[in-house]
């Protein structure tokens, strides 16, 4: 026998084709409950979206880790051998979320490993580096990419004029106009965790860490031209691309890799390792073999297991930690901040976002609280009451840290070097990406004023004197 049909408070319905009216042409009645909460339910469908990163696509799957690094951590997640479930969440940034996928941007490449020892969430893009460096310039930046207030369109001006006014942006700004600005599809793309984390082994040693998540499927892209036909034709194409793909057994996979820095070495490293805008040279600091991570299983269903799924740089598991890393710090903070405005305080104990491990907190009350109810006396901490304590075992090692309290901001020749690694990336272009690199920046200042592109030119000029004269050229007679 079919399940009888219920209002949410388990009420049998009699009737869910008509309403009930006051003869047989209405009006209708304020006592049909049924309909008014059907109603107030479709009002209450939408969330608010992500400010950024609100057009996704997502999956569940595995990490596979295959190669010893108990030398630099001791992680659970990391021991050789371990299989951990998690769970992936692909973005365009700018983009609202009916935005089509095949637009020119980064892609956020958000991953939640449900470990035994809580969640680690590692919350990168699809590229090394971003745009800025210092996260009081966050808010700003993200204007630029929305809606102009007046026009409620996007601006080319603005965009542009941000970046021409923050050299730092170099970097980031060529990778997205690149080749790789556009991927083929979900498939064809690595994953950066971007900042710098902290690795701890058991000797309580620290380990500064880059991690890479690339692409076993190999870098695939599409062209300005291929991607304007591509949406025309289909909006979603990302999305049906990678939900096809794992529903017919054909599952993507990536190598998991990291690169290794001591804290010894910080001291003469040519760069900033902390520097969100620069990436370490593999000369450097070679690529280390970890594991593979393999997507095996769409989301039943999308809203309560990709929309509501909730990342943060906060979650970090015993043997990974954060960095000095000044964007990362502020994300540590402020992706938390995010999902408790969009989700609720409590927005950890959704199923999707909650640790396959034990939680013992002593929050309390709050919205979205649907834990069992607890009639315990351990409701504080410290108590006399057996409630869950503290391990001094799990506290890191001391940070060395030093220098005045004050607004650093570019102060070293370090620092001012937005060039160096823009250039070994444009002198790696074949003559074929670097044609695509000036077309797709003259496409992209569309509208944008000879003042803040010459100041633009200026910047590449920089980098290398053929990369401003190659988008100089493009512009044509734009300019
Ligand atoms: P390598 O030659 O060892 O590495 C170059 C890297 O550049 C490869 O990882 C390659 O990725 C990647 N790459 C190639 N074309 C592009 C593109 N259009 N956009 C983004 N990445 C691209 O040199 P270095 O390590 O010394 O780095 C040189 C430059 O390469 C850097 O300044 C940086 O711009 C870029 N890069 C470096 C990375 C790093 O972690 N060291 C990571 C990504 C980019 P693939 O192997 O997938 O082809």
């Amino acid at each position: 026998m079919a399940k009888k049909m219920t209002t949410s408070a388990g009420n049998i319905i009699g009737d869910n084709q008509n309403s009930l009216s006051a003869g047989q042409r209405g009006p209708l009645l304020m006592q049909d409950y049924q309909l008014i909460e059907k109603l107030a339910h479709q009002n209450r469908e939408r969330i608010p979206e992500r400010v950024v990163h609100a057009k996704a696509s997502g999956a569940f799957g595995v990490l596979k880790i295959t190669k010893d690094i108990s030398k630099y951590t001791n992680a659970k997640v990391l021991q050789k051998g371990e299989v951990t479930p998690m769970l992936i969440r692909i973005s365009t940034v700018a983009g609202e979320k009916g935005a089509a996928d095949a637009e020119r941007d980064v892609r956020g490449f958000a991953i939640k490993f449900y470990t035994k020892e809580g969640n680690w969430d590692l919350v990168g893009n699809n590229t090394p580096v971003f745009f800025i460096k210092d996260p009081l310039k966050f808010p700003d930046f993200i204007h630029t990419q929305k809606r102009h207030p007046r026009t409620n369109m996007r601006s080319t001006t603005a965009m542009w004029d941000f970046w021409s006014n923050s050299p730092e942006s170099l970097h980031q700004v060529t990778i997205l106009m690149s080749d790789r600005g556009i991927p083929k599809n979900l498939r064809h793309i690595n994953g950066y965790g971007s900042h710098t984390y902290s690795l701890l082994n058991d000797k309580k040693e620290r380990f500064w860490v880059k991690f890479h998540f690339k692409t076993a499927q190999g870098i695939k892209t599409i062209t300005n031209e291929e991607a304007e036909k591509l949406i025309g034709q289909d909006r979603e194409c990302f999305q049906k691309d990678l939900y096809e793909a794992i529903e017919k057994g054909d599952f993507p996979k990536w190598n998991f890799q990291i690169q290794i820095m001591s804290e010894e070495d910080t001291k003469t490293a040519k760069i900033n390792p902390f520097d969100v805008t620069k990436i370490w040279p593999h000369s450097d600091y070679p690529m280390i073999d970890v594991g593979v991570m393999e997507l095996n299983k769409n989301p039943q269903n999308y809203f309560c297991e990709i929309e509501q799924a909730a990342f943060s740089p906060s979650n970090v598991v015993p043997g990974i930690s954060w960095s000095p890393d000044k964007m990362l710090q502020a994300r540590v903070f402020s992706y938390a901040d995010a999902h408790r405005y969009r989700l609720g305080t409590h927005y950890e104990m959704l199923p999707v976002n909650k640790p396959k491990s034990q939680v013992n907190t002593y929050h309390m009350d709050g919205s979205m609280n649907f834990s069992e109810p607890s009639s315990s006396d351990a409701y504080y901490e410290p108590n006399s009451f057996g409630g869950a304590v503290e391990d001094n075992s799990y506290i890191e090692p001391p940070l060395e840290i030093n220098g005045d309290a004050y607004r650093y901001g570019n102060i070293t020749k370090v620092d001012q070097d937005h060039y160096s690694q823009v250039s070994a990336l444009f002198l790696l272009m074949n003559a074929s990406q670097k044609e695509q690199l000036f077309s797709n920046i003259a496409a992209a200042m569309d509208g944008v004023c000879d003042k803040i592109i010459n100041k633009q030119l200026a910047l590449f000029e920089k980098v290398h004197k053929d990369y401003a004269s190659g988008v100089k050229k493009a512009l044509g007679n734009k300019l």
